[in-house]
């Protein structure tokens, strides 16, 4: 059963709110200001937090900075007034996963949340399913330990950022990511680069792997890059 943590401080919307997703099967915790919010998300560990932005003590977009920069990754649906702060809240600024715009709809919500939690099902199982320390693929070797790679027995040498992108793709290969995703799982959420910072740094993968023909790294038109 997956735990929903609602950070809210209207007492009707959380009562609604909660009554919903437990007749949804989900599991609801509830916290009415920013403070208790952010203790909840360490002490509860929910699966999923639905965030309101304008709080007391402390507002929903600290609350999502302050998680994304100290690396917990726990899906967030803000719950937004203002419809033109979007952009912000989902962008690489803050790092939540969805919003919706207030009032909404109760099924709606339901939709969203069920959405998102499933989006980071797969990331997680992908993220999880090659946990070994050694990577082949087709001639390349990848020691995580050693943070060495090789290409048929010959060192390649890899600058830090090289060696994280080409071991994240390497460790969930076959999945595609988006530039956003690669910008947020390998260069973090507070980085404010743009995404052609992750198509510089393929390109200089490609370069040092000899990979002219996509042998490794495919380019996923229109979605972006996976490992073969
Ligand atoms: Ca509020």
């Amino acid at each position: 059963m997956s735990k929903i943590l609602i950070i809210e401080d209207e007492p009707n919307i959380r009562e609604l709110v909660k009554y919903n997703l437990e007749a949804n099967g989900y599991e609801a915790v509830e916290a009415e200001d920013g403070n208790i919010g952010m203790t909840k998300i360490y002490t509860e560990k929910p699966d999923l937090v639905l965030l309101d932005i304008m709080l007391p003590k402390k507002d929903g977009y600290e609350i999502c900075r302050e998680m994304r920069s100290e690396g917990n990754n726990t899906p967030i649906i803000m719950l937004t007034a203002k419809t033109e702060e979007v952009d912000k809240v989902l962008g690489l600024e803050f790092g939540a996963d969805d919003y919706i715009p207030k009032p909404f709809g109760v099924r709606e919500l339901m939709a969203r949340i069920k959405a998102v939690l499933r989006r980071y099902d797969i990331s997680e199982a992908a993220a999880a399913s090659e946990v070994s320390p050694i990577v082949n693929v087709d001639g390349l070797r990848i020691d995580f330990d050693r943070r060495e790679v090789t290409l048929e027995g010959k060192n390649v040498d890899l600058t830090f950022k090289e060696f994280e992108l080409l071991g994240f793709l390497a460790k969930n290969r076959g999945h595609v990511f988006t530039r956003d995703e690669l910008l947020d799982k390998v260069w973090g959420i507070d980085y404010a680069g743009e995404t052609r910072t992750v198509d510089v740094h393929i390109r200089y993968l490609r370069k040092k792997l000899g990979d002219n023909d996509e042998r490794f790294i495919e380019t996923i038109r229109g979605k972006g890059y996976r490992m073969r």
